[in-house]
């Protein structure tokens, strides 16, 4: 065992290689406090380190769990203490921006806020954002194929990336640094490694797509008085938006009182007592016009009776404190701990029943301590549970994910929208996945790791 960190540290150099109460002061993950448990946590600087790195463990079958922010909701970078860690903190440049191609070239370890800024500095945006921005890095969130809060206008993660070197399991550096939006010469081999959580390459580095700078940016809060109202709020805002709609979030009143209207950490843009409250979002290309549509298009859902109240963001200040409520996770996360979170999707129209119905079975298995609470990018069929039944015990929060996921079957739902499968939801990958799609993947992971050395368990067993 030794040996091998000491080859390693040949590699990386001694700074570059964590061992001991270096690695137990960081915790396992995002959710979890007890410490992070790996044979050493490596370091590398630049893909040729990393490319040795995966050598050199490939020939001493040693495993390999790479780490980005480590803010994965699914325990996809749990280690053993068996196991080495692949970090990117020492792999964080912005290697160069094309603005007239509108792209962006980084390393892995990048933190996503970073690249905002670097993005806004030249008069351009990378559109994918979510709570984590200050520590998720763009090798976690290709490697998730993460969404967040503009998919509904813009896609995944997967949609932002144009190009990306990987190292394969055995040291085998592939780069496909691709910069142009059309480029169909054979397989388009960089989607094997988005969204595949670390089990078939390690990413390296990426070429990001950026998008010009709007100068409109409106936001308006409302509260909608039945569920059903808001397939027509969505498609009205559609058609009277012409394709401007960049957010959509709806937060359930369960989420809303927990967050907001019971507690002192927000002002209440719309009174409480509704059902359902909707953080809407539209940018575009000219200020004064923009916002005189989206005043429009609110006043003619207020018309149609299909939202009850209504509030605009007059200020930049005020738009934060809106966004604010949304992604008050860590609020959430202090309010219901131990707290449970979910990320599922299905098809809009069967959100509500599906949503009361896990609720029920919830509340009536563990009816002192159950609290849920329901809100997500609903624009984008996605639905995210933060709750609590007050217990860890691994065995009672299995019974939960059953009923969450089986749940779901009846809509033809996804038991992961966002944030991928990790370790978490492996056992419940054949609620989403047939025998010959789970095969496959198996497949794929035995060829490109047959030594099953990646990231191994995680996704599939
Ligand atoms: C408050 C909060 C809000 C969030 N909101 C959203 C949201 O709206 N949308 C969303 O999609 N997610 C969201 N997430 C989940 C999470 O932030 C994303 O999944 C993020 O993309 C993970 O990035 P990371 O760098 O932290 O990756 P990590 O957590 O470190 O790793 C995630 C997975 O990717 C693998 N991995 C990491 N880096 C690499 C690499 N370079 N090469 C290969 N594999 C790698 C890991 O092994 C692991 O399987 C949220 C999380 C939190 C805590």
């Amino acid at each position: 065992m030794a040996e091998i960190v000491d080859s390693l540290r040949e590699i990386v150099g001694s700074t570059g290689v964590l061992t001991g109460d270096d690695v137990a002061a960081r915790p396992a993950a995002w959710l979890r406090r007890d410490p992070t448990r790996a044979l050493a946590i490596v370091r590398p600087a630049t893909t040729d380190e990393v490319s040795r790195v995966m050598r050199c463990c490939h020939e001493a079958g040693q495993v390999v769990v790479p780490l980005g922010g480590n803010t994965g909701l699914v325990d996809g970078t749990l280690s053993t203490d068996t196991d080495v860690l692949l970090s990117f903190e020492r792999m964080t440049a912005i290697e160069s921006i094309d603005t007239a191609g509108g792209t962006m070239t980084v390393e892995a370890g990048v933190p996503l806020t970073r690249v905002h800024d670097s993005a806004a500095e030249h008069g351009l945006v990378f559109p994918v954002d979510f709570g984590a921005r200050g520590s998720a890095t763009i090798g976690g969130a290709i490697s998730t194929n993460a969404g967040g809060n503009a998919v509904i206008r813009y896609g995944m993660m997967r949609e932002q990336v144009l190009g990306l070197e990987a190292v394969l399991a055995d040291g085998t550096v592939v780069s496909s640094m691709n910069r142009m939006l059309k480029n169909n010469a054979g397989f388009d081999l960089k989607h094997m490694f988005i969204g595949t959580e670390g089990t078939l390459g390690i990413v390296t580095r990426a070429v990001l797509r950026l998008r010009p700078e709007l100068a409109s940016q409106n936001t308006a809060f409302v509260a909608v008085d039945a569920f059903t109202k808001i397939p027509d709020i969505l498609r009205e805002l559609g058609t009277s938006l012409g394709g401007s709609l960049t957010a959509f979030e709806v937060l359930w009143a369960d989420f809303y009182e927990t967050v907001v209207t019971n507690r002192d950490r927000h002002t209440p843009p719309v009174p409480g007592g509704y059902p359902y409250y909707i953080l809407i979002e539209a940018r575009g290309g000219s200020e004064a016009g923009d916002s005189e549509r989206f005043e429009a298009a609110l006043g003619a859902l207020l018309e149609k009776s299909l939202i009850a109240d209504a509030a605009f963001a007059q200020s930049v200040q005020q738009r934060n404190a809106m966004w604010a409520i949304r992604d008050d996770i860590d609020g959430l996360f202090e309010i219901l701990d131990p707290v449970m979170a979910f990320d599922v999707s299905l098809p809009i129209s069967g959100a509500e029943a599906y949503a009361a119905g896990v609720h029920e079975r919830l509340r009536e298995r563990w009816p002192e301590t159950y609290h849920g609470t329901t809100f997500g990018h609903l624009g984008d069929s996605n639905i995210h549970f933060l709750l609590t039944i007050g217990s860890r015990d691994h065995a009672e929060q299995k019974e939960v994910m059953k009923i969450v996921y089986s749940e779901l079957e009846p809509y033809g739902g996804s038991i992961s929208a966002e944030h991928g499968i990790g370790l978490e939801k492996r056992d419940f990958l054949h609620h989403s996945r047939d025998a010959a799609e789970i095969a496959l993947m198996k497949r794929l992971k035995t060829a490109l790791d047959p030594d099953g050395l990646l990231n191994p368990g995680k996704v599939i067993e």
